[in-house]
């Protein structure tokens, strides 16, 4: 969001507090910011409803007519309490203030307090905008205050990128993955066996599995190696690793084993390590790459479950790169080119690419050297050069307390970016665990780190998949690639022929809907998003051909031999 587009925004939140002031007098406001699809105000001692939306709209539309000046004025605290005398939220956000001086902005005869920055003049704002919901809202964020009532405004450049946005937010209403994974039989939770604790049902497990081996495969071509490592390990690891210390929130509690306490794995990172450290390791072995899909368990709090897309179980791509401070950069960038192809094969075209660097304003909050520091994030720097993205974002303040890393986001079929993979360099952990080689010279170095995820969680991943796709998986992973339909019961046989002629060709194909209606049968079909419906009766039993139906396209009648090199095309 440019800093144009979110002082506009936000310039417009103070108008909707206006407009809310001018409908209900009583109304005590609270703040509002400008949010990355418009801006939201609270309220409190009132309660709007979306009657009440288009008077507001109507207010704040004839406000930026008027083209009234944003008035800026320094108060003391003093003065500000007395503006403020009945504004209750106000107050208490007056007495937070740590300066003696504060700024109120005025716009005709609405006053806020806030540093702004603001449009000038009403008139400035061009934002296509719409009042669109309210939620509750704690004052401050903390459940030991009153209750608000967040009013949520939308705003966009123009008409159409607003409609636009509405119009996906429909379409990803309806392709909510929890929803999908019901109707197409891919995954369930039980309260019984916990909550965010997704179990696949067979087609859920088979798409996670042809995910999960399309990168695996992916990452073994690329020369990293497959390692294994248990799910549960001895406290004194975590101790060592620095996340009981650290990560303990996000950890669950210890299980006692023998006379001592375990924890599950929140990470895979120090299993790994300790096979790094198991043998000295010569600089002729670098860069070493070890691939795991590895299970890891982090406590989320049951409010903030998802789906998929939020559990408390789940399986990350994860892989370590060990390497020397040369080869830094060329990991890096073959990391890169792995997720482009990855993402590529997936349909998810659009990433974003951010480079999180340390706050140079505040060095001493990280871990590790200024030297160590400067080479990792010149490496990321270059790589991402190298790879031909001049367009990464670079955000200051953003980096790990360990290192700097490059987070991806991937843009899905309705405009939403998730934030997927990962690729960390980590000083900490090799320091931790005194890790080392023998360089050329025969001395001992600590090598570089690289943590990276590339889907980064096969549920999260799966998740936005599904909603991407909206169920409509491509052939090449799609769970079940095609059901043969006999038209009666007599031609179940031929169905079952065909059935493992296509079978020893590798597809993944089932016979179905013997006790239903053709159109019926068909209908299901269609609902569960299978790629071919393949439809056998008299007709193609005499003529040893199948009927083929493609994503609701009858392409006719043909040769089993014809369907397969239709196929691979
Ligand atoms: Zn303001
Ligand atoms: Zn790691």
């Amino acid at each position: 969001m440019s800093k144009e587009i979110e002082k506009q925004k936000h310039s417009l939140a103070h108008l909707m507090a206006a407009a809310v002031l001018k409908i209900r007098p009583e109304a005590k406001i609270g703040i509002g910011p400008a949010t990355e699809d418009g801006f939201y105000y609270d309220f409190g001692n009132i309660s709007l409803n979306q009657d009440d939306f288009k008077n507001l709209e109507k207010e704040i539309h004839s406000l930026i007519n008027k083209d009234i000046p944003f008035k800026k004025r320094v108060v003391s605290k003093e003065e500000a309490r007395d503006i403020f005398s009945d504004q209750p939220y106000k107050l208490e956000l007056i007495d937070d203030f740590k300066d003696e001086d504060l700024t109120v902005y005025e716009t005709a005869d609405f006053i806020d307090l806030c540093e702004g920055p603001h449009v000038s003049s009403t008139g400035e704002i061009n934002l296509a905008f719409k009042i669109d919901r309210t939620a509750g809202a704690y004052f401050k964020g903390s459940e030991e205050n009153d209750m608000l009532q967040r009013v949520y405004g939308l705003a966009f450049e123009t008409k159409e990128d607003l409609k636009k946005y509405i119009e996906n937010r429909e379409k990803a209403k309806k392709r909510d993955h929890r929803k999908i994974g019901q109707k197409q039989e891919l995954f369930m939770f039980d309260e019984e066996v916990g909550q965010g604790l997704p179990m696949y049902l067979p087609k859920g497990a088979m798409l996670r599995h042809l995910l999960m081996n399309f990168a695996l495969n992916t990452y073994l071509d690329h020369d990293y190696e497959l390692v294994s490592t248990p799910h549960i390990a001895n406290e004194a690891l975590w101790e060592k690793s620095g996340h009981l210390q650290h990560y303990a929130d996000d950890m669950y509690g210890p299980l006692s084993v023998d006379d001592r306490k375990y924890r599950l794995k929140p990470m895979n990172c120090p299993f790994h390590v300790k096979m790094y450290n198991s043998r000295s390791r010569s600089y002729r072995e670098l860069p070493i790459r070890w691939a795991e899909m590895g299970t890891v368990y982090r406590y989320e709090k049951s409010g903030e479950l998802h789906g998929l897309t939020r559990p408390r179980a789940f399986t990350q791509d994860d892989a370590h790169i060990i390497c020397t401070g040369d080869q830094l950069k060329n990991e890096v960038l073959g990391a890169l080119k792995i997720t482009e192809y990855i993402y590529q094969t997936l349909g998810l075209t659009d990433l974003i690419f951010k480079l999180s660097v340390r706050d140079p304003e505040k060095k001493e909050d990280y871990f590790g050297g200024d030297e160590e520091w400067e080479k990792a994030e010149k490496a990321l720097e270059n790589a991402l050069k190298s790879f031909g993205r001049n367009d990464y974002i670079r955000e200051e303040g953003e980096a790990a307390f360990y290192a700097p890393k490059i987070d991806i986001d991937a843009v899905d079929a309705m405009g939403r970016r998730w934030q997927l993979s990962t690729i960390q360099i980590d000083f900490n952990l090799p320091s931790r665990f005194k890790m080392n080689f023998i360089n050329e010279k025969g001395e001992e170095e600590t090598p570089f780190m690289i943590h990276r995820a590339l889907l980064g969680s096969l549920e999260r991943f799966l998740g936005v998949y599904i909603e991407h796709t909206g169920g409509s998986f491509p052939v090449w992973i799609a769970p079940v690639q095609a059901w043969i339909i006999p038209i009666s019961d007599r031609h179940e046989d031929y169905a079952n022929k065909i059935k493992n002629e296509l079978k020893k060709e590798g597809l993944r194909v089932v016979v179905e809907g013997v006790n239903e209606t053709l159109s019926k049968a068909i209908r299901n079909g269609e609902t569960q998003k299978i790629p071919y419906l393949i439809v056998v009766g008299d007709k193609e039993e005499k003529s040893e051909e199948i009927n083929v139906r493609f994503r609701g396209e009858n392409k006719g009648s043909m040769k089993v031999k014809e369907f397969l090199l239709d196929l691979e095309k």
